[in-house]
């Protein structure tokens, strides 16, 4: 790949290498070879997690990032900065988990500060586990958090227990009970649909939102676990999910979905929904118009890419905020038409979910 060499760096790593750059330069739009604009950037905080769910994480010898690769806010808010000048205008932070990082509500502050080139504030929304939400969200919501999906898989306490290696069901529900509280909205509640773990559980979960005022959405099992032990047969499919729910409500698809990942289906007619994301059976990278940051710098163009767009040069060798745009614009260049997971030849990144940012 052809590179760019910016000058005098202090990082070890130098000379930089800068990918090749996409269309454009800083302040226009980043459109990939396939015509997708980009607006939606994931921003991963952290690969920690107060959970150890199994089909992100192994219970042990888990590969942690090295704290000092791990980006402080300064270098978050200036990726994210040059990517609001891109046309980017939502940022959600993930992990891992969000909330393990003390400076998240400076980092929410700080992003929520950011316009974009029509002046418009961004949109700053957060996935989480919810575990010490109620605590943290007064702040949060404070400094501009706008929206959280909440990841609830179970509603039963030993089942949760044996799915996230964790006795912390309370933890969680107390969690979505603060932030149905709080007016953020939607309130959006995710859970994987698990063979002979959860499946039996698909209508009591969307039972469950309801009465939160929430929407349930149910997430395709993908091969993103660090541990490789994804088995498409046992994956519960979109298809089962849908019988499922359709034994108890009448199902109708709400038009309009855009690029979001979500299919979604009025219940009974509304106005409650659903949503299933189905990457895996019914892949919706044609409007696919997500970037990821993870939380040691690199850009990821999909969840299932094996190559990375290494910021920490740029940001830690004195480079430009040029040379930021022009790592984000090689790494939108680089971006596939589609994650190929069902092709044979398919190979599963080697970064489990937690170190990528769900
Ligand atoms: N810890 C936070 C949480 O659980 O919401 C944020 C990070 S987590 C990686 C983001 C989302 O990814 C969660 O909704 C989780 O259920 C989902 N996820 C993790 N591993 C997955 C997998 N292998 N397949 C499908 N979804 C997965
Ligand atoms: Fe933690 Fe979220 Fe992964 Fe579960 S899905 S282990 S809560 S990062």
């Amino acid at each position: 790949m052809p590179a760019i060499m910016i000058g005098m760096p202090r990082s070890p790593r130098a000379p930089i290498d800068l990918p090749a750059p996409g269309l454009g330069g800083l302040g226009d739009r980043l459109v990939d070879g396939f015509g997708r604009v980009h607006r939606d950037l994931r921003i991963s905080l952290t690969d920690r997690c107060s959970l150890r769910c199994t089909y992100c994480m192994p219970e042990q010898g888990n590969e942690w990032l090295a704290r000092s690769s791990i980006l402080t806010v300064d270098e978050i808010v200036r990726v994210a900065t040059v990517a609001a000048a891109d046309g980017i205008t939502t940022f959600r932070l993930t992990g891992g988990e969000p909330l393990l990082r003390p400076d998240l509500t400076e980092i929410v502050g700080a992003l929520a500060a950011l316009r974009s080139p029509d002046g418009h504030p961004v949109d700053v929304a957060m996935t989480t586990n919810g575990i010490r939400l109620a605590e943290r969200l007064p702040a949060l919501q404070q400094a501009g958090l706008a929206r959280v999906n909440i990841s609830i898989d179970t509603l039963d306490r030993d089942r949760f227990a044996a799915l996230t290696r964790r006795d912390r069901l309370d933890d969680v529900l107390a969690g979505i009970e603060a932030a149905a509280r709080s007016g953020l909205h939607p309130l959006k509640l995710n859970a994987v649909a698990m063979r002979g773990v959860n499946d039996g559980e698909l209508v009591d979960l969307v039972a469950f939102a309801i009465a939160h005022g929430a929407q349930m959405r149910f997430i395709e099992q993908m091969p993103l676990d660090a541990g490789h032990t994804w088995d498409r047969q046992a994956m519960v499919t979109r298809d089962e999910i849908l019988a499922s729910l359709s034994r108890r409500w009448d199902l109708s698809p709400v038009p309009g979905r855009g690029g979001a990942p979500a299919e979604r289906w009025l219940l009974d007619g509304g106005p409650h929904t659903v949503g299933v994301i189905a990457s895996v059976t019914a892949p919706f990278c044609g409007d696919c118009d997500r970037l990821r940051l993870t939380a040691d710098g690199q850009l990821r163009n999909c969840l299932f890419s094996t190559s990375e767009y290494d910021l920490l040069p740029v940001l830690r060798g004195g480079g430009a905020d040029a040379d930021i745009d022009t790592v984000l614009r090689g790494c939108i260049a680089g971006k596939k038409a589609g994650h190929a997971i069902d092709d044979p030849a398919f190979l599963q990144s080697a970064r489990g979910m937690n170190a990528i940012g769900g």
